[in-house]
């Protein structure tokens, strides 16, 4: 299996290759015109390229030809995508269905405490899908989970994907209406619920601020809003942790995904250093925990039952009580040991 598209990119930001290429913005990359040198399997991509002047001289295959270089006669270049790579990376594959708002249906104790998601690369960027004041917050309201937040804008009114992604649900829901669902490289979905028209299908790509669809009051809602949700595995988690929307920028390009974050009642907390601490202090109990069970577990030492063992000769082998070894092997019948059972001694 291949090493992720966004963990190649992280290697080539430290390599060097993007550094020049984080300081061109997304504007600085549209630039280029579409020319001919773009290979047919990047021609998905080249739509976002029309526009803009300046001329696309030659390319380069990096990143085992997931990545093309694209040098421009201006002495610039951008990087695009090659989308029909992407289509056999595991995120795009795994748990991929069209019609389920969680296809993955997992415990949340099977998630990582912390995970670190790069939201941003050299290659993408972050467009507000709908940049106003947050109207309605995440988190329960009136005893009912809110699982995004609502975002007002006119029917009407563009909504854009946030982030570049394939378009995973494209359908006509009871409660979100008209919804989008986008599944990204990092393995984040986001959700743009109550819209009036449609304007991707399943299995479209699309970049950061291409338009999906317009804003709308269809499904559960009581007036024209775009209902917004970020989830990882099916986990929401409230969308003020990644951006503010009144701003319409990301807070960072990379974010610490806390599971205490994936709970319906976790709260993104401005400059709250005191709440911050506590979330900090609450996932490190819950870490040191683990460590002392893990540091148990390595300590544990079994006796490999012999010819003629009884517990009562392991105990005595051992320095120990026959009572502590029963305890430590609860249900282990003395008169019925097997050769070659593990018998734990400490
Ligand atoms: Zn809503």
């Amino acid at each position: 299996m291949r090493a992720p598209l966004t963990l190649l990119l992280l290697a080539l930001s430290v390599s060097g290759w993007g550094q020049v290429a984080d300081t061109l913005s997304r504007a600085d990359s549209l630039k280029g015109g579409v020319p001919d040198v773009i290979p047919d399997a990047f021609q998905t991509d080249a739509a976002a390229f029309r526009e803009g002047k300046g001329v696309a001289m030659d390319t380069l295959d990096i990143a085992d030809g997931r990545l093309l270089l694209v040098l421009k006669d201006d002495h610039t270049w951008y990087y695009i995508k090659n989308f029909k790579l992407l289509e056999e990376e595991d995120v795009f594959r795994d748990h991929w269905t069209v019609k389920t708002t969680d296809p993955y249906r997992i415990p949340l104790d099977s998630l990582p405490l912390h995970n670190t998601i790069l939201l941003v690369d050299s290659t993408s960027t972050f467009v507000c899908p709908n940049q106003t004041k947050v109207f309605s917050k995440f988190g329960y309201r009136h005893g009912r989970r809110h699982q995004g937040v609502d975002l007002p804008l006119k029917t009407g009114k563009p909504v854009v994907a946030a982030f570049d992604g394939r378009v995973r649900v494209s359908e006509y829901h009871s409660g979100y209406g008209n919804l989008i669902v986008l599944r990204h490289e990092n393995g984040l979905e986001t959700f743009y619920g109550h819209l009036s028209k449609r304007d991707v299908e399943v299995g479209d790509w699309v970049r950061a601020g291409d338009q999906i669809g317009l804003g709308g009051s269809t499904g559960r809602s009581t007036g024209p809003h775009l209902h917004f949700e970020t989830r990882y595995k099916g986990f929401a988690f409230d969308p003020e942790w990644i951006a503010d929307y009144e701003k319409g920028e990301l807070r960072s390009n990379v974010f610490v995904l806390r599971r205490s974050y994936l709970d319906a009642s976790s709260h993104y907390v401005p400059q709250s250093l005191d709440e911050e601490e506590d979330v900090y202090a609450a996932d490190e109990k819950i870490v040191a925990e683990e460590k002392r069970i893990a540091a148990e577990k390595a300590a544990m030492r079994y006796h490999t039952v012999k010819s003629g063992d009884t517990l009562g000769s392991i105990a005595k082998r051992y320095g120990k009580s026959l009572s502590t070894i029963q305890k430590l092997n609860p249900g282990v019948n003395s008169n019925k040991l097997r050769i070659g059972q593990k018998i734990r001694v400490n």
